[in-house]
């Protein structure tokens, strides 16, 4: 994993690659009481020349700043058109004795979390940036078959003004019940509704929503609580290419 720290006055530095394992934290480190904290995910596939292909990577690295930028952490640097310098290098690492040719598609996770220790809520001194990499499979049990998606009513993932666009661990914990809730009556996923009216579709769980009617194809606005999903992106500069 690489791992890079953050002090105040200081900035980013110390920047290393060093075996899987566990962090040491303070149990007063902010990130455990007030979830300051952002994080990322990128897929990496292999190439038919055999390199690894990472996913418009430096779109990852436009959100994780503007996830920042809410929760008042300083961006790890990036520039020159790549993303963070161990990522080209961490995509492609592999699972101990698979071979190149064998390795599946990996996901790398690039997070941020707030490790000074202190009971007051402000924004931290310190912060640690860790990337993680494995090997992912389908993202459902049912493959790419169609999959039953509830529709929740009674709880909502954001409201506008929240943090509903950027990727932090706190909107997924608010995510939790529901999914639950979904999982137990036999769903694969919750489909939210916005916060306000609980009427207008928002997206799924960890994926933006499009339908198809006739010849249009329709997707919720980027108003603030949904996320700015990369593949809803990309879907949308294909169809528009398509004409
Ligand atoms: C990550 C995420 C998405 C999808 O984003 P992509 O960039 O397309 O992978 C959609 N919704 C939520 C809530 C997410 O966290």
């Amino acid at each position: 994993m690489f791992i890079m720290d953050y002090t105040a006055g200081q900035g980013w530095h110390d920047g290393r690659i060093v075996p899987y394992g566990p962090l040491a934290l303070e149990p007063s480190a902010m990130v455990l009481h007030y979830a300051q904290e952002v994080f990322e995910g990128l897929k990496a596939y292999r190439g038919p020349d055999g390199g690894v292909q990472l996913f418009r990577p430096m779109e990852n690295v436009r959100r994780i700043n503007s996830s920042c930028e809410r929760m008042c952490i300083h961006p790890p640097p990036a520039g020159g058109g790549r993303p963070w310098p161990p990522l080209s290098s961490s995509c492609a690492w592999r699972p101990a004795g698979c071979p190149p040719s064998r390795a599946p598609p990996c996901i790398s996770v690039p997070f941020i979390i707030a490790t000074t220790p202190s009971l007051g809520v402000h924004a931290a001194h310190d912060y640690l940036f860790c990337i993680i990499t494995c090997p992912v499979g389908a993202y459902y049990a049912e493959g790419i078959n169609p999959v039953k998606i509830y529709v929740e009513n009674e709880d909502v993932r954001a409201v506008k003004g929240g943090t509903g666009y950027t990727k932090c661990g706190g909107n997924y914990a608010a995510s939790i019940r529901a999914g639950e809730r979904a999982e137990q009556n036999g769903y694969a996923q919750v489909l939210w509704l916005d916060g306000v009216h609980r009427k207008y579709i928002e997206e799924v769980g960890s994926m933006n929503v499009m339908f198809q009617v006739g010849d249009t194809v329709l997707t919720p606005e980027l108003t603030g609580s949904v996320l700015p999903g990369i593949t809803r992106k990309s879907c949308l500069e294909l169809l528009k290419s398509w004409g």
